[in-house]
């Protein structure tokens, strides 16, 4: 093991999400795949053990804890045995509501981040577009000034828990050209002339990825969220943790992969030995080891740059870079090794494949870590 980033407390946090994991998600983890669908009320049980406030101040709801706790959560669900789900809760509680959080005034966190933390709203984080998605200061959603406000029209696409959400985290153009100096962001409510439809994908099946429709939306003045013509620095300024998150997320997956498949290997029998007795197959199970420690250690380590405050951008885009495509190819070595159990729905495997595929595309392609990377390593 690295050397921990976490306490007691946190591990103590640790066992009590990974109970209500255990009995609260995992058992559900099949229907709701299947539905295509989780129930909202899943973010209302979230609320009463206190997870989805976990790093926000009291003053709000939250529990009044730090990034690590919140880490501790990110690594837990991914034991939930579904990647939508772990992904819908992701999106409100690590990427819809940290602007608001961070960024919002305090009528705004009264109106938006107080009920989210309740799981009573439901929260989206509306960047990207049809036609911008890495390059995000292209997105076209117009936000024309009005009296007393704003009208939006345009579309989002993509958007975790775009379908479910009460109020979309919204990033338009407040000027004609847009780009760079004249985005802004404004906390869009769901009603007339908002319209969201779910998008059929290859994994993450229980969490709604919705294209987003805005026709004529007014948008009251106070509902910007920070300064105007200066969203593009407030989407930077979470991109950090998001991906730190999925780094984190990658390396629960690897784990739970990892232990699955080490506990099939020692049972099933090829040739009259166990599968973990064929020197190649070990050799396979050896290199996930290594892959997850590496991963481990690499996250953990920006981790604990970023909690402490650093200026951890070359570490957190190496965690998430590292981690996302190691991730899938780990699922693909644990699929290859449980067989044609592998392709089957009964085992997992294949799904955990499948939710694995996003991680080098979401939150910044891999293409994308490396092109911040070029330009942090001076290249
Ligand atoms: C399941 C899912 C959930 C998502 N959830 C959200 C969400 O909640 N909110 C939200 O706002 N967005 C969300 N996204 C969007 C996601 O962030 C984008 O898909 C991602 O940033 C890539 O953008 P794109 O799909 O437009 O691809 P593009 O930007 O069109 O890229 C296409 C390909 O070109 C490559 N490319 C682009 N530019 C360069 C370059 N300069 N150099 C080299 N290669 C390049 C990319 O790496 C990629 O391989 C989600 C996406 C998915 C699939």
């Amino acid at each position: 093991m690295p050397e921990l980033p976490f306490t007691d407390e946190h591990e103590e946090l640790r066992e009590s999400i990974r109970r209500f994991v255990a009995a609260e998600l995992r058992p559900h983890a099949n229907e709701w795949e299947d539905a295509h669908w989780f129930p909202d009320e899943v973010f209302q049980r979230f609320a009463e053990h206190g997870f989805l406030g976990l790093k926000y101040p009291q003053e709000y709801g939250g529990e009044g804890g730090d990034y690590l706790h919140e880490a501790v959560l990110a690594e837990e669900l991914a034991r939930c045995g579904s990647g939508g789900l772990a992904a819908g809760v992701g999106a409100h509680v690590n990427i819809a509501t940290p602007p608001i959080w961070k960024f919002g005034t305090d009528e705004q966190k009264q109106r938006y981040l107080a009920p989210a933390i309740r799981g009573e709203a439901i929260g989206a984080l509306a960047i990207t577009e049809p036609d911008a998605g890495s390059d995000v200061a292209g997105i076209r959603t117009q936000a024309r000034r009005v009296d007393g406000g704003w009208v939006v029209n345009g579309s989002k696409m993509f958007i975790t828990n775009g379908v479910r959400a009460h109020f979309y985290v919204t990033a338009v153009k407040t000027t004609g050209e847009g780009g760079h100096h004249g985005l802004s962001f404004l906390l869009v409510d769901k009603q007339d002339g908002v319209k969201a439809s779910a998008i059929e994908k290859l994994g993450w099946h229980a969490s709604d990825t919705g294209l987003i429709a805005f026709e004529d939306v007014f948008v009251p003045e106070e509902s910007l969220l920070g300064r105007e013509n200066e969203g593009f620095y407030l989407i930077m300024a979470n991109f950090q943790w998001e991906r730190l998150l999925m780094a984190l997320g990658a390396v629960g997956a690897m784990q739970v992969a990892y232990d699955k498949t080490v506990a099939f290997a020692r049972e099933r029998t090829a040739f009259g030995k166990p599968l973990t007795k064929h020197q190649a197959l070990r050799h396979k199970l050896t290199d996930v080891a290594t892959t997850l420690h590496a991963g481990r250690c690499v996250t953990y380590d920006a981790l604990r740059r970023f909690a402490a405050g650093e200026d951890a951008v070359k570490e957190v885009t190496m965690a998430k870079l590292v981690t996302q495509r190691a991730c899938f190819d780990v699922m693909d070595t644990c699929l290859q090794i449980h067989g044609g159990a592998g392709y089957m729905r009964e085992y997992e495997i294949e799904r955990m494949a499948r939710d694995a595929r996003l991680g080098p595309i979401g939150g910044g392609t891999d293409e994308i870590m490396k092109e911040i990377l070029g330009k942090v390593l001076g290249l």
